[in-house]
């Protein structure tokens, strides 16, 4: 597979290495999405030492077509707009959960995760497909079927914790987010803090995902997420001036239109990181757990009332596909009418 590097500017760097979050200003809102969490299997081709994700070859899970079905109704029922729809990489690395996708008729778990993405199309909500690395073909496959697609890139640096792992590298992670531009995917993307990167690892980070987005203007919004400690890992939580210091350095890296996100329920202390330039809260599920961080419950609607509250500013719901990239060239024809009738159900609320 093609893999992409991304030469960023040193001057650009020392520019970023001296930025404070008094240089930032702050949004006028917060935007948050409601949605649904389909964990479609929890297998995955590694096992990266601060995943809580993952099993085992013999308890890893697969969701069911009724399970789908399920959620996805409970999503309709409960006014949430994006079905977030997950797996490891590549789970059919796993024999039983091959062989299980194959006896419900599915080459692979791409197979499978694009009947998920219709059927959430057909009911009435918008996917959103975060599965790990894909190829060309895979994105291009799954792209009509999706409102936006997700892959974090984590860091540009060579961390010990990826090392073993070929998809947890730098070039692998910006091919694929470059692909997606190619492909017009609304995309989402985000770095790691916390994973063994320096300062100037972060900067290159956020310019390296800057300039692809300058090349095909696909990122909606750009994740700010420290690690946690978790069962398997015990990686301390980056502190709190560390974060605000790195939301700043991604606020004055990205262009405005890039939103910078901070999950709410892994970051504390969020009304102080809106004044150093966080923007969105993300995907926020009144219904499901967040499986990536079961640990870490999401916070409630009216929290999140609150937090907009302390920060000074206003809260909007909105879609997993930002408005801007409502338009043919970026969606198909079934995303773009079940999103006309989300954006009247979200003006109606
Ligand atoms: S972080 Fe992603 S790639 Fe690594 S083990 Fe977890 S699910 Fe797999």
């Amino acid at each position: 597979m093609e893999a992409v590097e991304v030469d960023v500017p040193e001057a650009e760097v020392d520019r970023l290495l001296e930025v404070e979050p008094d240089d930032v200003s702050p949004p006028e809102e917060l935007s948050f999405c409601r949605n649904v969490f389909l964990p479609l299997s929890t297998a995955c081709v590694n096992s990266c030492d601060y995943c809580a994700f993952y099993d085992s070859a013999a308890d890893a899970e697969l969701m069911t077509p009724d399970e789908v079905e399920e959620r996805l109704r409970q999503a309709r029922d409960t006014g949430c707009t994006e079905a977030l729809y997950s797996y490891g990489t590549e789970p059919e690395s796993y024999p039983e959960i091959a062989r299980r996708l194959e006896e419900m008729g599915f080459s692979d778990g791409v197979d499978y995760l694009h009947q998920c993405c219709e059927r959430a199309l057909d009911l009435g909500v918008l996917p959103h497909s975060n599965p790990g690395l894909l190829s060309y073909d895979e994105l291009e496959r799954l792209a009509p079927v999706n409102a936006s697609m997700g892959l974090m890139l984590e860091t540009t640096a060579d961390v010990q914790a990826h090392e073993p792992w070929e998809s947890k590298q730098p070039r692998n992670r910006l091919r694929h987010i470059r692909d997606a531009g190619r492909l017009e995917i609304p995309f989402t993307t985000g770095v790691l803090v916390g994973l063994g990167e320096g300062w100037r690892d972060r900067a290159k980070s956020f310019l390296a995902i800057a300039e692809l987005h300058e090349r095909f203007g696909h990122v909606q919004e750009v994740i700010v997420q420290n690690v946690v400690s978790n069962e398997r890992s015990s990686y301390p939580r980056p502190s709190h001036d560390v974060m605000r210091r790195t939301v700043a350095m991604a606020r004055e890296a990205l262009p405005r239109e890039v939103e910078v996100q901070v999950p709410p329920n892994l970051t504390p202390q969020v009304p102080a990181l809106v004044d150093a330039g966080v923007g969105d809260l993300g995907g926020v599920s009144p219904v499901t757990d967040d499986y990536v961080n079961p640990d870490y419950p999401w916070p409630e609607i009216d929290r999140l009332r609150e937090t907009a509250e302390e920060a000074d500013c206003g809260l909007v719901e909105r879609l997993p596909v930002y408005e801007r990239y409502l338009d043919e060239s970026w969606c198909s024809p079934e995303v773009l009418d079940v999103a006309d009738e989300l954006l009247e159900d979200l003006e109606g609320r």
